[in-house]
């Protein structure tokens, strides 16, 4: 069974505006009303380059785009650049890259693969959620060999928990979440399996001029090939779903479940 959805939109609800069974694929072109997304990343090159484009891509489409970083990601520095000063670098290489992608961006302030589970920060991230009242959420994939993502994970899905409980009283009232989607990202591979691609061709370049802000993407920290990896991962994506460039998500389990009255 194929389960992949070849969509144009993430935001509001989608529509099945075509459907047919090519070479053994189950082909269907998702449109949807651009919406409002929000990015959440354990460290802000997380944030950027593997969910980065969607994020443009909903902003032009009309919709409307926010990144939250867990932390700066600092002690990601090289050996010559001080943790400290390597952090501003972060803050400002974001600032860059999300006022060019017209998003807005926050980074909190915990420490770089230190971020604590529990409770607290999951209840502010709970906050972010019901202060912007994203229809989509992404975040990081479970199955990520860095804990800082694991945890990025396990945060935001308590916090998509907490966000909807409208019991729960805090400073905004509660807000549901329509999709919650878990990003390509090679740290976090285990068992990654996407099902939804998204047509980027028209933000591919400006998405990767808004990552080339980063030194980390021109391979000035260490030695991962950024630029070419993500670069070439859209490409290939790209031919999977008969877009020119693509980004390759994985939909949260609980909305893999569809009502039919027909098959
Ligand atoms: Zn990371």
């Amino acid at each position: 069974m194929d389960r992949r959805t070849f969509a144009r939109s993430l935001g509001g609800a989608a529509m099945l505006s075509g459907f047919a069974a090519t070479s053994g694929w189950a082909q269907m072109s998702a449109t949807a009303a651009p919406g409002r997304v929000m990015a959440i990343a354990a460290h802000p090159g997380d944030a950027l380059f593997t969910m980065g484009a969607t994020v443009a891509q909903q902003i032009a489409r009309g919709g409307s785009g926010v990144f939250v970083s867990l932390s700066q990601g600092e002690k990601g520095a090289p050996k010559d650049i001080p943790v400290t000063q390597y952090g501003a670098m972060q803050r400002d290489a974001t600032d860059k890259a999300t006022r060019l992608l017209g998003a807005t961006a926050m980074i909190l302030d915990y420490r770089d693969a230190e971020i604590p589970y529990n409770e607290q920060s999951a209840l502010r991230v709970c906050d972010l959620i019901r202060e912007h009242k994203p229809d989509v959420v992404i975040t990081h994939w479970s199955g990520s060999w860095h804990r800082d993502h694991r945890v990025c994970h396990e945060i935001v899905r308590d916090a998509l928990f907490y966000a909807d409980l409208g019991t729960l009283a805090r400073t905004w009232p509660g807000h549901t979440v329509s999709k919650t989607y878990y990003a390509e990202n090679w740290e976090d591979a285990t068992n990654f399996v996407p099902d939804t691609y998204v047509d980027i061709e028209p933000v591919f370049e400006k998405w990767m001029q808004a990552c080339d802000f980063y030194p980390m993407w021109r391979g000035q920290t260490g030695f991962f090939r950024y630029h070419d990896y993500y670069g070439s991962l859209a490409v290939m994506r790209g031919c999977l779903s008969h877009f020119k460039q693509a980004v390759a998500l994985m939909s949260d389990e609980n909305q893999r479940t569809r009502r039919a009255q027909s098959l």
